[in-house]
Parts: C-alpha cells; structure tokens; sequence
C-alpha cells in the first residue's frame, strides 16, 4: 500500500512558517502583504475558489481584497480596475479568477498585470523567466507539488518523470520544473500514442487532465510516485481525482489523495507568492 503524500500536513507546516515570515514583514513594513482577487461572474466553482483563498489569507495574516463584477463588467472597466491596483502600493499581488466571460480576454487581462505583481506567474514575462530558470514566482500548483516531492523525500534527479496534461497553468510548468530538477520529462497529451509505455517506464507520474480517474494500476510502474492534479465528480457526485486511487495506490509507493493533495498545496503556494512579491517591492 502506498504512502500517503498529504498536502494538508505539508501544506500546514508551510503556512506556520509564512504566519511567522509575515509577522516579521510587518514589523519591519509596518503593514501586512495584500492580495487583490477580482472574480467575474457568479460561476460557483470560482466563488468557492476565491472564497477559499480569502480564507487562507486571513489564515496567514495577509490583508486580501475581493473584488467581485457581475457577469456583464466590460473589459475596458476590468482592465483600468487592474491599472488601479498596479498603482495601488497596499496591493502586492493581484489575482483574477480564471475563467473569464467570452466577452472579456483572458490574454488581454493577463498581460495588464504587472509581472511584478503576478502571483499566479501567468504573464508571459513571468513565464519567460521560468523557461530560462531566472524567475521570481513560479505557478502556484506545479510549485506546490515540487514542494511535496521535496517534504517527502522523493528524487527527482535522473529519474524518468511523465507529465499527463499539456495547460499554461499546470502540465508545461510542470515539466519545466521537473527539467530544471534534472528529471528526465516526457509530456504527454490527447494526442500522445502509447501513453502506457510512457507511463509504466515512468518513476514519476503527474496527472493533471481533468478525466476522473484516468490512470489506472496496469498503467503505473510498481514503485512509482503518483501525483494527482485532477478535480473530478465521478458518476455518483464524488470528488475524485484522474487517477483510480483504490487501486493505484496497491502499486505506487506513494500517492496524493484527492482532495487533501495537490489542492490545499496550490493556495498555500499562493500565499507564499504574495510575500515573495511584498518583499521584492519593499526592496
Ligand atoms: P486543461 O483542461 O487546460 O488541460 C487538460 C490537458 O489534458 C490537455 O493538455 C489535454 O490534451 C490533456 N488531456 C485530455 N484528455 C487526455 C487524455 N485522454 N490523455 C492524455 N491527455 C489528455 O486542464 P488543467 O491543467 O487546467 O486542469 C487539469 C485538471 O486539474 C482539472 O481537473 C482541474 O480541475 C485540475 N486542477 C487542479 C488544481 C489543484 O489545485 N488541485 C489546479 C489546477 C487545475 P490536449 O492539450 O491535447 O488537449
């Protein structure tokens, strides 16, 4: 049976160590780190995410505002309400909750960040860096898992590593950062043939596709470590991940539940980005 990887328990201990990190800006600064959410719309899954990290903020003794436009804001009133806080000295960090109405850009609104000021490393600027290995913020998931691969002790370096899933935000940052670990990384993606051959030479096993429970036993290398990005309701309303976890995880040596893995990683990853920024623009 395989071991656990618990983001909840790494992902506590990181946040201990952020609440005494920004005590300590504070002093110094005499004012807390702050962290600008805008939201559009009244999409649910996106309201629970912002209210979730809101929530973590005020965990960690960062000031967070929320900023939350109905579906109909054009994208001229979004962009200048991210002037603003570009301007805005109390706001270290901006976030917008992705995804954006049609009518709105998400490439428009990404680029209006400042990439000082971006938390999420969305900006092509910002992903520019991560490429070349000289960066600031890396992205807020991918980072988190390097983070749990660290706190567990498993080796990255020469070891054969598949990424399942090819997005901005997770599976091409995820290979760079396994790269820049001196994995050996194959991305796969929809179009990938023989995913299984990859997968069962594989040490390392990233899946981040969004098909709930996509990888199975007779796919896995006995031994290997499975992370698992995925956030999924199967047929009966569950939260699974995209990998089968009951058997998997009779093959894998260490495994990451959903939920309680990757996910609580990701927002802690966030906080940890919003102090970075601080810092940097007290500088
Ligand atoms: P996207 O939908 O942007 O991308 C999905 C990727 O999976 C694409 O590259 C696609 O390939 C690939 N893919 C789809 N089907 C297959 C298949 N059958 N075999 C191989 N590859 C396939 O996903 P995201 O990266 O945004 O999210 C992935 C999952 O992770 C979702 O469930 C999401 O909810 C979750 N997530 C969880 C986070 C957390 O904190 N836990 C954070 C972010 C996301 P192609 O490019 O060829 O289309």
């Amino acid at each position: 049976m395989a071991e656990l990887i618990s983001g909840k328990i790494v992902s506590e201990k990181l946040r201990s160590e952020l609440r005494d990190e920004i005590a300590e800006f504070k002093l110094q600064c005499g004012r807390c780190p702050g962290l600008a959410v805008i939201v559009v719309g009244s999409d649910p899954a996106s309201k629970v995410y912002v209210r979730n990290k809101h929530k973590a903020c005020l965990d960690v003794g960062i000031e967070s505002y929320q900023i939350e436009y109905p579906d109909g804001i054009s994208e001229e009133e979004l962009l200048l309400k991210i002037d603003e806080l570009n301007a805005d000295t109390k706001i270290n960090g901006i976030l917008v909750q992705l995804p954006l109405p049609n009518n709105i850009s998400e490439k428009k609104v990404i680029e209006r960040i400042s990439p000082d000021k971006d938390v999420d490393a969305f900006h092509p600027a910002n992903v520019g860096r991560i490429t070349i290995g000289n960066y600031s913020f890396l992205p807020c998931t991918p980072s988190g898992i390097i983070s749990l691969l660290d706190y567990y002790g498993v080796q990255i370096s020469g070891k054969n590593c598949a990424v399942i899933g090819r997005s901005n935000i997770v599976g091409k940052p995820m290979a760079l950062l396994l790269t820049e670990r001196n994995g050996t990384v194959t991305l796969c993606h929809s179009k990938t043939q023989k995913l299984k051959e990859i997968t069962l030479n594989s040490d390392i096993i990233v899946v981040a596709i969004g098909k709930a429970e996509f990888l199975t036993a007779d796919m896995v290398k006995p031994g290997a470590v499975v992370i698992d990005v995925g956030i999924n309701r199967n047929d009966e309303g569950k939260l699974v991940g995209d990998v089968k976890f009951d058997e998997v995880s009779q093959v894998a040596s260490m495994i990451t539940p959903v939920p309680g893995g990757v996910g609580p990683m990701t927002i802690t990853t966030l906080l940890k980005n919003t102090l970075l920024a601080a810092k940097i623009q007290n500088k």
